[in-house]
């Protein structure tokens, strides 16, 4: 089985062939003219996915060594994301099934971004159900319960800000360019994350809350930089290191509650902020502290890519669970 999958939730226009379960090629274009504006633009996400998307495509197929008659389905991203980046792929997906006479296929992107763990890679050992998923991405951070391929219960979610969000916020107010969160990551391999301590929110169950840190962040730095104009420029790699430490500390009390609740040891982490490499470690760490199994993906497997999106497909076809021409991308949407 060959699946073309095409991506463009957000700001990345990708592309991925996979046969079965191995990936052939993942093409990803991202989009830079965002970072002068310090976030993503809908308005130029969408016109900068049209450009892309024929010439991104065009190398998914190339790299893989495949002809568009070659294929057995076509999977594109549904939802969640930025409506303007969604049609773009939809429309090209929708066409080009329509022109290949093959299979359509609809697939959820956070339910991506858990499944990204059954990519076959040689040495990559793959989780068994059920496990944990935690997801850290730009928009999103939960705690899923994964009974099955397409069974997932979210059972921790955040209630304002998502984990990629209080990093890039972070970096936002130490004057770092957009998106600060690969930067805060780099320079906290560098830092103290004792030097400074925020205070971490006091939220109930399994969700999370992250504005309360970003304006405990704020606050700090102005107090600082009063007293010291300097203050972020000489402190910078243990500010990051302390932010971060307070971050994997929020995340890694939640999972602890996580298996304390449902007695599951298997944790995989998904989503754009697991290439963060203190969370990586600290969760490698957690399986001799705490004897877990962790699931830690490819690093190209963390942010937004179509390889994922491609897995998913793979699943859905073995399933039969194709959809027709009419099918409706979702801005927001449950799994
Ligand atoms: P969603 O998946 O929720 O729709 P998204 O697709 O925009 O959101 P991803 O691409 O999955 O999000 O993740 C992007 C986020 O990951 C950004 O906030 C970015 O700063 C963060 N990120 C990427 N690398 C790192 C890193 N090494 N450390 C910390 N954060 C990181
Ligand atoms: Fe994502």
């Amino acid at each position: 089985v060959f699946i073309l999958a095409i991506e463009s939730s957000c700001d990345d226009t990708a592309a991925a062939v996979l046969q079965n379960d191995k990936v052939l090629s993942n093409v990803v274009a991202n989009q830079l003219i965002h970072n002068q504006y310090g976030g993503v633009v809908p308005e130029l996400a969408s016109r900068a996915h049209q450009q892309n998307i024929v010439p991104v495509i065009d190398a998914a197929l190339k790299n893989a060594n495949i002809s568009k008659e070659q294929l057995s389905a076509i999977s594109f991203t549904q939802g969640p994301g930025l409506m303007g980046s969604l049609l773009v792929g939809s429309s090209f997906a929708k066409s080009l099934a329509l022109a290949l006479n093959i299979p359509l296929i609809a697939v959820n992107h956070m339910q991506a971004h858990v499944l990204a763990h059954f990519i076959d890679e040689a040495g990559y050992d793959k989780p068994t159900f059920p496990f944990i998923a935690l997801t850290i991405s730009g928009g999103h951070t939960q705690i899923i319960k994964v009974n099955s391929f397409f069974d997932m219960d979210i059972i921790g979610e955040t209630t304002d800000d998502a984990v990629g969000e209080a990093f890039d916020k972070s970096a936002k107010i130490l004057g770092l360019p957009y998106p600060g969160g690969p930067l805060v990551d780099k320079y906290a391999q560098l830092g103290n994350p004792k030097a400074f301590t925020f205070t971490k929110p006091k939220v109930p169950d399994l969700d999370f809350s992250f504005s309360g840190l970003k304006t405990a962040i704020l606050y700090f730095i102005q107090k600082k930089t009063i007293e010291n104009p300097n203050f972020i420029e000489e402190n910078l790699n243990d500010i990051c290191a302390s932010i971060q430490h307070t971050i994997i500390e929020i995340l890694m009390d939640k999972l602890q509650l996580a298996v304390a609740v449902t007695g599951i040891k298997q944790i995989a982490i998904g989503g754009g902020v697991s290439a963060n490499s203190g969370i990586r470690k600290t969760l490698k760490e957690a399986e001799q502290k705490f004897g877990w199994k962790t699931y830690i993906p490819k690093f190209e497997y963390t942010t937004d890519n179509a390889a994922m999106i491609g897995i998913v497909g793979y699943q859905k076809f073995l399933l039969g669970k194709f959809e027709t021409s009419d099918v409706v991308s979702k801005a927001r949407i449950l799994f």
